[in-house]
């Protein structure tokens, strides 16, 4: 159907990655008939970013990125593509945005889909070192192949052990590098996950051969030789050839904030993805938006994420309003385990544990408050995710008992209460 009134009008994305992508085509899919902008920094077609921790890092340096849509298909949906192009401002009042090559754009919607970049914290003799990496880029995976060379068998330190820093460290065991992770806290991952997540992934390293060590806080670098030390506020020392850092993201919010657009913990956006400021919306993993679900502010760092509020966001540019209403989910692929997580924990006092397979890893956990499911996290155990999801989204009471019981065939109707 033809929206008519559509057809002058312009809309810029900023950011042409999982959010700004997919917004792009979901905005065709609705019926925007005008013009569509995408401008991207980074001057690769945009890809998929998972695959840079996993497949991609272990893959052949001949072996190209994953896009997210082939370059035929920009050109097909009259979509204008424009990579290599930094957006230095945005300027609200007069509806434009300043470029890096000193141009100007107009818009009549903006939307800001800049995500977020690796925090790279500020240890002394860390920013001097050769070859330290962070992973947000196909350019950083290049970085790191190119320090790798033709024998990857060279001493890895990760600082950080979240989900990010031990893919790296499991898709790079696997080419032949020594690879150490450091983490600061009592446990790796343990801002996302229940102790029993922890311990499992731990002793998974450990058996492929990766050291991890817990309370390592970092807190010098220094040159030796062609290495260099990896010093530690207990005293301990690490020799690297290379240094992955691994220990979060900060959100791009700067050209927000210079336009005076609400932050609150990102770019503050309500159901529709439409920010504090007239005709300009945010999407994706610099936003702080409202779960309806958990009934809370959430900022997010996920595919799901991006591309749902995208398509939120594309309805509501084009008159048809429709409230972002999901339930988070996420994955993470380490080794030949596939871990799978659908709600958010935050909150839990409870947990079950059920074990399929005492021979194989195949469980899941299920977190609780009090009677209330949250989340599920379930390691090579689709069935779990799965049912988990539907019982989220519908509020289903479940007999915790029988969900622990494996001699109880997994199935909804034997683990519902009511
Ligand atoms: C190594 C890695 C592994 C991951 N694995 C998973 C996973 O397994 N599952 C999962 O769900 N998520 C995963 N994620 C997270 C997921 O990739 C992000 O949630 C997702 O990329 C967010 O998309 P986005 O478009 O909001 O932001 P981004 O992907 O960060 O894209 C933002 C884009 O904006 C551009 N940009 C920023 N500022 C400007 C500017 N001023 N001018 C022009 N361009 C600008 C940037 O160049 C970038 O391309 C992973 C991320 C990484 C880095």
């Amino acid at each position: 159907m033809l929206h008519s009134k559509h057809n002058k009008k312009k809309c810029v994305i900023i950011g042409a990655s999982h959010a700004g992508v997919n917004c792009a085509f979901a905005l065709r899919k609705e019926g925007w008939q005008g013009e569509i902008i995408l401008y991207d920094s980074d001057p690769e077609l945009p890809y998929h970013r998972p695959p840079l921790s996993k497949t991609y890092l272990t893959s052949a340096p001949s072996d190209v990125l994953s896009p997210l849509k082939s370059a035929d298909s920009y050109v097909r949906e009259d979509i204008q593509l424009n990579l290599g192009l930094t957006v230095t401002a945005i300027n609200a009042k007069e509806q434009n945005i300043t470029l890096s090559n000193n141009t100007s754009q107009s818009y009549d919607t903006l939307v800001i889909a800049t995500g977020a970049r690796p925090i790279i914290p500020k240890i002394p003799g860390l920013a001097d070192a050769k070859n330290v990496f962070q992973l947000r880029t196909a350019a950083d995976v290049a970085g790191i192949r190119n320090a790798l060379g033709s024998k990857p068998n060279k001493n890895v330190v990760v600082i950080g052990g979240g989900y990010i820093g031990l893919e790296i460290a499991a898709s790079l065991k696997k080419i032949g590098a020594s690879v150490t992770v450091l983490e600061r806290e009592n446990r790796i991952l343990e801002r996302v996950t229940a102790p029993e997540i922890s311990d499992f992934f731990q002793t998974l390293h450990q058996k492929n051969g990766v050291d991890i060590f817990t309370h390592k806080n970092v807190t010098v670098v220094e040159k030796e030789n062609n290495t260099v030390k990896v010093v530690c506020d207990d005293g301990s020392t690490f020799t690297a050839d290379i240094i992955i850092v691994g220990v979060g993201i900060q959100v791009n919010t700067e050209l927000a904030k210079q336009a005076n657009i609400e932050i609150e913990n990102g770019i503050k956006v309500d159901a529709s993805a439409r920010t504090s400021t007239k005709n300009i919306y945010a999407l994706g993993d610099n936003t702080y938006h409202y779960n309806a679900h958990y009934k809370k502010y959430v900022r997010l760092e996920s595919v799901q994420n991006a591309v749902d509020q995208a398509k939120v966001a594309a309805a509501s540019i084009c008159e048809k309003e429709v409230a972002y209403d999901t339930i988070p989910w996420f994955w993470s692929d380490q080794y030949d385990v596939k871990l799978q997580i659908v709600g958010l924990s935050n909150g839990y006092d409870n947990i079950v544990i059920r074990i399929e397979d005492k021979e194989q890893p195949c469980f899941s956990i299920w977190y609780f408050n009090g009677s209330v499911l949250l989340s599920v996290d379930a390691i090579n155990n689709a069935k779990a995710y799965v049912m988990g999801t539907k019982f989220i989204k519908t509020n289903q009471l479940i007999n915790k008992e029988k969900l622990a019981d494996s001699s109880i065939e997994f199935k909804p109707a034997n683990f519902i209460t009511q």
